[in-house]
């Protein structure tokens, strides 16, 4: 396939200082196990900085009342700070309508409202869905559902030892019965980014729409979604520095149109009787309930701090620290570094000869360092490298050079204690 790898976007940028962003981030102060804290768990989720914690304390403190419904002076602010935050979404993944925008609890639940309402309908017996084999659980649990009732063959598109997409594989793979491709933009186990526009474009050649997840891509990577092109894009508001339970999802306007809603309750209906109930168009359609109003403040908060640190400067800052964190991890005897693709964010995931990942994660909390360990809800990735797990470190605009040496002295420490 005539497929270019897709390097991951790092023009050159105005020079970003991570110990001015650290300053942000008044957990980053706080002491582990009697040292300072080392945070390498951001693929788990991110710190919130100043500007988020502040925002949902104003908004508690002075707006808020629920959204929508209210004529009184609150609840019109709420409503005005909550739909701002929608266009601010819109803003932060370039969409071309704000009205493209559905506030969720996060990745999860937009994956799941794609299968449900998108998918679901649209399969026959016969049919498949493509995914990759980087894929976290929650890109691949929703598919098995609806494919398994339906009879849908769920087809994956494998990786090399490098954790590379097989693009001839994907380009075999995209048939006449496709009706779907659900892929990751970043492997959150191993860091790889995908070649997303020319999937993209393959799987529109032959008429295919396709869903992106990006839970770990907006916190590294500028995203743009009318140039991407994808018919679906999800992520998660924790991940990217924003408050817990809540994220969004980016659906083409045709395709939010033609979605039956999933939940139903108040909030995303016009009318209402007995015999008949009328929808609300969306995103409210998608929206039924009280949502997460103060989530959504907080969360267009934490993008218009992205916004102003630069994702171009953050990427490159995390380009430094992952070349940094692969130089001096591979000068570790015993270590093996899962995931070399050529195109990687900055997420960093190991093995030690000898020592079980979680072993490796309990030493380096004792010394104040914090990552995963695990299968990173990953566990079909897991078994193609024939291993049960990683440690995983990975990266944030505020994470130096200095963390990535508590790391290796935590390593070694590690390797001291199981000679
Ligand atoms: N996809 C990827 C690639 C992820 O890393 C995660 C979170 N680890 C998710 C989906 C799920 O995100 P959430 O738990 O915020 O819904």
């Amino acid at each position: 396939m005539k497929m270019e790898r897709e390097v991951v976007g790092v023009a050159p940028a105005a020079p970003f200082d991570p110990q001015i962003a650290r300053e942000d981030f008044p957990i980053l102060r706080e002491r582990v196990n009697g040292k300072p804290l080392v945070y390498l768990d951001n693929a788990a989720s991110t710190q919130k900085p100043c500007a988020v914690i502040e925002t949902l304390t104003q908004f508690y403190r002075h707006d808020y009342a629920n959204v929508h419904r209210g004529v009184h002076a609150l609840s019109q602010r709420a409503t005005e700070r909550y739909e701002g935050a929608r266009e601010t979404v819109r803003r932060f993944l370039n969409a071309p309508s704000a009205d493209e925008i559905v506030f969720l609890r996060g990745t999860t639940e937009a994956i799941n409202l794609v299968a449900q309402s998108f998918a679901r309908p649209r399969l026959r017996r016969g049919d498949n869905v493509v995914i990759t084999a980087l894929e976290h659980h929650s890109n691949i649990v929703p598919w098995q559902l609806v494919c398994a009732t339906l009879g849908v063959e769920l087809r994956v598109v494998p990786v090399n030892d490098a954790g590379e997409l097989n693009l001839e594989g994907y380009e075999l793979m995209v048939g006449r019965r496709t009706k779907l491709v659900a892929l990751t933009h970043v492997s959150n186990a191993i860091g790889t980014v995908t070649p997303l526009r020319g999937m993209i474009a393959l799987a529109h050649e032959r008429g295919v729409p396709v869903l992106v997840d990006g839970a770990q891509a907006v916190s590294h990577l500028p995203v743009d979604v009318t140039e991407l092109d994808c018919d679906f894009y999800a992520f998660s508001g924790h991940k990217v520095f924003g408050p817990t339970g809540i994220g969004a999802l980016y659906a083409k306007a045709r395709h939010l149109a033609a979605m039956p809603p999933w939940q139903c309750g108040g909030d995303m209906i016009r009318t209402v009787a007995f015999g008949h109930t009328e929808f609300a168009d969306a995103p409210a359609k998608f929206e039924a309930g009280t949502p997460n109003i103060a989530g959504a403040i907080g969360l267009a908060a934490a993008l218009e701090y992205v916004e102003a640190a630069g994702l171009q400067a953050i990427a490159a800052h995390e380009a430094r620290l992952l070349d940094y964190v692969t130089r001096r991890l591979s000068a570790i005897h015993g270590l093996r570094i899962l995931g070399t693709a050529a195109a990687k964010a900055g997420i960093v995931s190991f093995t030690m000869q000898g020592m079980h990942p979680h072993d490796i994660g309990t030493i380096l909390d004792a010394g104040g360092v914090a990552i995963r360990a695990g299968h990173h809800c990953a566990m079909p990735l897991m078994q193609r490298y024939g291993i049960a797990g990683t440690a995983r470190a990975s990266f944030a605009l505020y994470n130096t050079t200095a963390d990535i040496d508590a790391l290796v002295a935590g390593i070694e420490e590690a390797k001291r204690l199981f000679r």
